[in-house]
């Protein structure tokens, strides 16, 4: 089943519009084995397919796989002993298969035209006949053929399937399969451009592929591989089909239906390349302890084909949010600021580069917010406060509605009044000051209640990192002006005036 020699891997990703999130998922698989075993990771460009080949594609594909560490050994970018890599590069490389196919017997000339394709299929669909291509041009020239109703002069090459094909192999994820009679697939197409099926049987062979990993839709396809490694008197691969992808309705994750199908959603939406490695490795696999927070590494040093599920997990997003948070909380507090950087200049927040203070703030504000959030998308919002000018600075209406009422204005000044007199302006000084005026000894409130309307008042937010670090960091100035301000707003400046 698995020749001797190295493991060779490869993804082979089509480039027809934004990458889907099944290339990374099937990235990660496959780049889990070869690491484990030493192998070569190739990445190979599957763009046969003229009609729906996108131009941007490929580098948005090269872009969203280095962003997840998922870094090939082998490629069109990269070069290696096997180049070229992508498909339309290799042109030359079919034609020669296909004649010795042609010759052999194994398959033929077909000029059915498009039109006729689709009336047979019609007609086989209306009869509820199983459909499938009725061999018209099987054993005829081309003059022959011609003479008959439905005849395009640009044929087509497909492959004569025999009475007994092989159809069950062994998977290394299901073991024993068995798929469908296959159809008499098209081999080469009337342009000259090979299908997927003659071509990934091409390149998995001449490129050395030792095991082809890869989605569960291309099972039934699996038959018709097989019978051309035979033909062509080459040695099979070994085959594992990983469980695809559904949505919580079970179907198939589309990127028509559903935004997290496409790759860049994830880093649009702040999440971390280790969380969502992780999340699509807990969708394939688990670990041999259960333990579901890990690393790419702890995925691959433990490897193990027995442990990969056969039931097509459920694309949960609540669960991509937890393991992020797990792994936004393990992050060094350096790596941590280095992340949220970019999310900070995105929003307007940090200048690009970025200030010498504002990499301040961001450092002082990282222990206090790294426990609070589970993407960094969430950060603008939380830390904003301290990164915005001062005349640009104003209280979220929703914030202000709960928060900041009339009753509250004393509470507002009380508080302003005590840090007013605080000579050395830190945390702990800073707490004291406004617990003094508004808890027990002073106003008498519970600090829940004391802290929503300074919250409120000092952050603009209902939701802010710890208030007396907060108000630490922003400095006196800022905090009186604040409190102040709002006081104001409330009319309690022309009660005391
Ligand atoms: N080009 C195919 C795809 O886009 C690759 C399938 C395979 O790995 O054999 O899914």
């Amino acid at each position: 089943m698995t020749g001797p020699g190295p493991v060779r891997v490869r993804v082979a990703p089509s480039p027809t519009g934004d990458p889907h999130v099944g290339t990374a998922y099937m990235s990660l698989f496959n780049l889990a084995f070869a690491r484990q075993q030493g192998g070569t990771f190739v990445l190979r460009v599957e763009d046969t397919d003229r009609a729906r080949f996108r131009a941007d594609s490929e580098q948005q594909v090269y872009d969203t796989l280095h962003w997840l560490g998922l870094d090939w050994d082998e490629g069109p970018d990269k070069g290696g002993p096997y180049a070229p890599y992508r498909q339309s590069e290799r042109l030359d490389t079919y034609r020669p298969h296909v004649d010795r196919l042609l010759a052999d017997g194994h398959a033929y000339l077909c000029w059915c035209s498009g039109e006729r394709l689709t009336a047979m299929r019609e007609e086989q669909q209306r009869r509820k006949v199983p459909t499938g291509y009725d061999r018209l041009c099987v054993g005829k020239s081309e003059a022959e053929r011609a003479e008959l109703p439905g005849f395009s002069p640009d044929p087509v090459v497909r492959m004569l399937v025999p009475d007994a094909p092989p159809l069950s192999f062994v998977d290394l994820v299901r073991g024993e399969v068995s798929a469908p009679r296959p159809d008499d697939q098209v081999l080469l197409k009337a342009d000259g451009f090979p299908t997927y099926h003659l071509a990934v049987v091409v390149d998995d062979h001449l490129m050395g592929i030792t095991h082809v990993v890869r989605g569960e839709e291309w099972i039934s396809s699996t038959p018709k591989h097989l019978l051309l490694f035979d033909w062509l008197g080459w040695e099979r691969p070994a085959f594992a089909h990983m469980p695809l992808l559904r949505n919580a309705d079970k179907s198939k994750i589309s990127k028509r239906k559903n935004p997290a199908a496409r790759l860049t959603w994830f880093l649009e939406q702040g999440y971390l390349p280790e969380a969502l490695l992780n999340f699509l490795g807990l969708l394939g696999y688990s670990l041999p302890d259960g333990q579901e927070v890990f690393s790419f590494e702890e995925m691959s040093r433990t490897f193990d084909w027995g442990r990969i599920n056969t039931v097509g997990p459920v694309f949960d997003l609540d669960k991509l949010g937890w393991l992020n948070g797990e792994h936004v909380r393990r992050l060094s507090e350096d790596d941590f600021a280095a992340r949220a950087l970019p999310f900070l200049q995105r929003a307007g927040l940090v200048s690009e580069p970025a200030l010498p203070e504002q990499l301040e703030v961001l450092r002082a504000l990282v222990p206090l917010v790294q426990t609070r959030v589970a993407l960094l998308s969430e950060l603008p919002a939380l830390v904003g406060f301290a990164f915005v000018p001062e005349e640009e600075f104003a209280v979220e209406p929703s914030a202000a509605a709960k928060a900041l009422t009339p009753t509250n204005a004393p509470v507002l000044l009380a508080a302003a009044d005590a840090l007013e007199a605080v000579t050395d302006w830190t945390t702990a000084s800073v707490q004291a000051a406004v617990d003094g005026a508004l808890l027990e000894g002073g106003l008498g409130l519970k600090r829940g209640k004391a802290y929503l309307p300074l919250r409120a008042a000092v952050s603009g937010a209902s939701v802010s990192p710890p208030l007396p670090e907060s108000m630490a960091l922003l400095g006196r100035e800022r905090v009186l002006r604040r409190l102040r301000a709002a006081a104001d707003a409330l009319g309690a400046g022309a009660d005391v005036g």
